[in-house]
């Protein structure tokens, strides 16, 4: 059961970015929940990486609290986000389709701080090691 796109309310986009930011040059990681196509909490997670300038790997006791938060609150775990440190585009790196272990049903999300025009947040669906893009869209609430 994958979403074929993802609904970010706004806070939650804005908080996901601001965690983005404040961790250059490394990068950030995350869980997202919701429910059904709609992102409504920002779980920030611990970079735990041998060198979290080139990948990420969450910390593994705060990804547990997180997913009981979740279960707690009656929520879906829908997706994970990292960061890209400016200059690195928002797409799947080598390290991540070499770490692309993936959950059924959980998207990737990426978040690139590159553009002049601001962050770009791109979301991909991964199955069978592949890794497909799907819409990303923000609302208000
Ligand atoms: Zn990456």
């Amino acid at each position: 059961m994958s979403c074929p796109r993802l609904h970010f309310y706004l806070p939650a986009y804005t908080q996901m970015l601001a965690h983005a930011a404040a961790m250059v040059p490394t990068e950030a990681c995350g869980l997202l929940a919701g429910q059904g196509e709609h992102v409504s909490r920002v779980f920030p997670l611990p970079n735990v990486a041998p060198d979290p300038r080139l990948g990420f790997i969450g910390d593994r006791s705060a990804t547990i609290a997180a997913l009981r938060t979740i279960d707690r609150e009656r929520l879906s775990w829908l997706a994970t986000y990292h960061s890209h440190p400016p200059g690195e585009p928002a797409v799947p790196s080598p390290a991540d389709r070499r770490g692309a272990a993936g959950h059924p049903g959980v998207l990737q999300v990426i978040v690139s701080l590159s553009t002049e025009d601001g962050p770009t947040v791109r979301a991909y669906s991964l199955a069978g090691g592949q890794f497909t893009e799907v819409d990303v869209l923000t609302i208000s609430e």
